[in-house]
């Protein structure tokens, strides 16, 4: 049995440690506080997780599914924007899926307990880069997930990948009840926005004492929000946040007049340096240790996007051991293992937040402003929250962000109501594929697409359906050959890379050569060499025809997708 050793029982260790031990891992996790101390000590975030990250959890068999089943924690179900004071920009938008907050004192306590009832070995130990070294020569890996303190210094930060040098928000952090918003807003995250001054935000969650409301401030640097240093005690915090309230987001102060905290360590100050480090990090004695979620890629709180990306990487890191079998866990891995994280997830995480971080530039002024009058495009704006590759040219490119909003203002006057006619087309499970060509100047062009469909035996038809609006389709219109690739079920990484703008969409894949030069994704369960024979325009789609010239099909489980989620297939019980 391979041993492992995870350093941090927070949201990615405790998590990673819970996945390793049900597949059945020997793990020892080190945490620098008992469960105990823990879920009596302070808040250390607002944790709202949303339906990508809680669908990671149920995988990973994480999920706190008591808590969710008997309503314990509310689901949050949309997001509110308010932006400016007077004439204010206002609107609300659905979440696809609902998310939730559950304090980490709570998930972290459990997470802990749970894997010491499991017979995992849990020690109680503030490590140090020496102890990580002993550590390293008795454990075949070893993980590092806090970057807290000494040991966070081991991860060189990556200067590419890190804009900032200083923080760009001073938080702070209270947890309360208070009747008025707790009855009367429902269940929506408020995120309200003084450009040039800070945001707030605020959403109900769970706590250790009971339902609760959390209230985050994010103020710029130096700005009038910036004014917590004389806060002594946490009443003063709660009557300072009150304050900045009525001054800054009087439309919120009214809804808090009555506001306690929750309980003594209900309260958190800070600012963070949104820094990105190198996985790797080598030790005093050439040794190598991995680094998970913040150690590695810390955000700023303002997207909340901190525990999602958290628990993304454990889930990311999970997969990546188990399919690693017995061999080394070498730097190679390592680099390759963090290097798929950054692609699929990461990366869109990190650039959205701190774009977030700046001010707005125009076409973002508009995006907020057009979606008061366009409910499509508001949804589309809240799904980034999500999943921040949905964000993708659109956000950050003018041109891209006016054909978006035009799309956005068409979803809004055709026949149904998108999403939920989507919501129905995907009751059709279907396999996923990866369709790849050859530009004209060289370059290999591939987006993933689950519209593809046998269509005739003799002569050999396939077909596959790009939308109009796709970046690479020029690409396609000018080959003459594409291929289809049909990804096997540990493949889902590269149908999340081949769905999201990217300059390489190819980086850390494995290709052959097929007809015309057209690439071909190695592991695939099958591949259709085709020539494109006829092109039929069907609304906002394009219908392509395919005469397949070669193929083979290599077997292997095939990758699923139903109702926006990927699976794998199973045998049916009554067969
Ligand atoms: C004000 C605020 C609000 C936030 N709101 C959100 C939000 O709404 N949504 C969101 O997704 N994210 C949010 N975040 C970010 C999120 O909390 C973090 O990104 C997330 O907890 C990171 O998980 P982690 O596993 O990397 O680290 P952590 O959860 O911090 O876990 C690290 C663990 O390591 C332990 N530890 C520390 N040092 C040592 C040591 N030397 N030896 C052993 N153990 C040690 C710690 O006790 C801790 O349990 C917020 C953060 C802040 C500050």
């Amino acid at each position: 049995m391979r041993k492992i050793a995870i350093v941090g029982a927070g949201e990615s260790g405790a998590q990673l440690a819970l996945g390793l031990q049900r597949a059945g891992y020997e793990v020892t996790l080190l945490s620098d506080r008992s469960a105990a101390q823990i879920r009596t000590g302070k808040v250390m975030s607002s944790q709202c997780m949303f339906s990508t990250a809680l669908d990671a959890e149920a995988q990973m068999g994480t999920a706190l599914t008591e808590f969710y089943e008997s309503g314990a924690v509310p689901g949050i179900s949309s997001i509110r924007l308010h932006v400016g004071a007077e004439q204010a920009i206002e609107w609300e938008a659905p979440l696809d899926g609902p998310a939730r907050s559950i304090d980490q004192r709570i998930k972290s306590a459990l997470w802990i307990e749970t894997f010491v009832a499991n017979g995992g070995d849990f020690r109680i130990e503030k490590v140090t880069p020496r102890m990580l070294e002993e550590l390293a020569r008795d454990y075949e890996l070893v993980i590092v997930s806090t970057g807290k303190g000494e040991i966070g210094q081991i991860f060189p930060r990556d200067k590419a990948k890190s804009p900032f040098d200083r923080p760009q928000r001073v938080l702070a952090l209270n947890y309360v009840t208070s009747s008025d918003s707790m009855d009367t807003h429902g269940d929506a995250i408020r995120m309200s926005m003084a450009p040039g001054v800070g945001e707030f935000f605020t959403f109900p969650g769970l706590t250790v004492s009971g339902p609760c409301r959390m209230m985050v401030f994010e103020g710029v640097v130096g700005g009038p929000m910036d004014r917590w240093t004389d806060v002594g005690s946490p009443e003063e915090q709660l009557e300072r946040s009150l304050q900045i309230l009525r001054e800054h987001f009087p439309h919120e102060a009214e809804n808090f007049t009555d506001a306690q905290l929750t309980d003594g360590g209900a309260t958190l100050l800070g600012r963070i340096t949104p820094t990105v480090r190198s996985a790797v990090g080598e030790l005093g004695n050439g040794n190598l240790v991995f680094g998970l979620g913040d150690a590695v890629v810390l955000n700023d709180p303002l997207t909340g996007q901190g525990s999602n990306n958290a628990t993304l990487a454990a889930k990311y890191y999970l997969d990546s051991i188990v399919r690693r079998g017995q061999q080394p866990f070498d730097r190679a891995w390592m680099e390759r293992t963090f290097d798929e994280f950054w692609r699929g997830w990461g990366q869109w995480a990190v650039e959205w937040t701190n774009d977030l971080l700046k001010p707005r530039r125009d076409h973002q002024k508009t995006l907020l402003a057009e979606a008061a009058e366009h409910p499509a495009l508001a949804a589309s704006i809240v799904a980034g929250f999500d999943d921040p590759r949905t964000s993708y040219p659109w956000w950050f490119d003018p041109t891209a962000a006016a054909d978006f909003m035009q799309a956005r203002k068409e979803d809004d006057t055709s026949a149904f109501d998108l999403r939920d006619f989507r919501g129905a087309l995907g009751q059709y499970a279907t396999g996923v594929t990866v369709v790849t060509t050859v530009a004209a100047d060289g370059r290999k062009v591939g987006m993933t697409a689950n519209s593809f469909t046998s269509v005739s035996m003799e002569p050999p038809l396939v077909l596959w359906c790009p939308s109009k609006r796709a970046p690479s389709l020029e690409d396609f219109e000018d080959a003459t050959h594409f291929a289809i690739n049909i990804l096997a079920s540990d493949q889902h990484v590269l149908s999340r890379q081949f769905a999201t703008p990217a300059t390489d969409k190819f980086a850390g894949t494995e290709t052959t050569e097929g007809i015309a030069g057209v690439p071909l994704l190695d592991g695939a369960v099958a591949t259709f060499q085709c020539r494109t024979v006829s092109r039929h325009d069907a609304g906002d789609h394009v219908i392509y025809v395919g005469e397949v010239e070669s193929y083979n099909h290599d077997g292997g489980a095939p990758l699923v997708f139903h109702a926006g989620k990927y699976h794998a297939t199973a045998n049916h019980p009554d067969f």
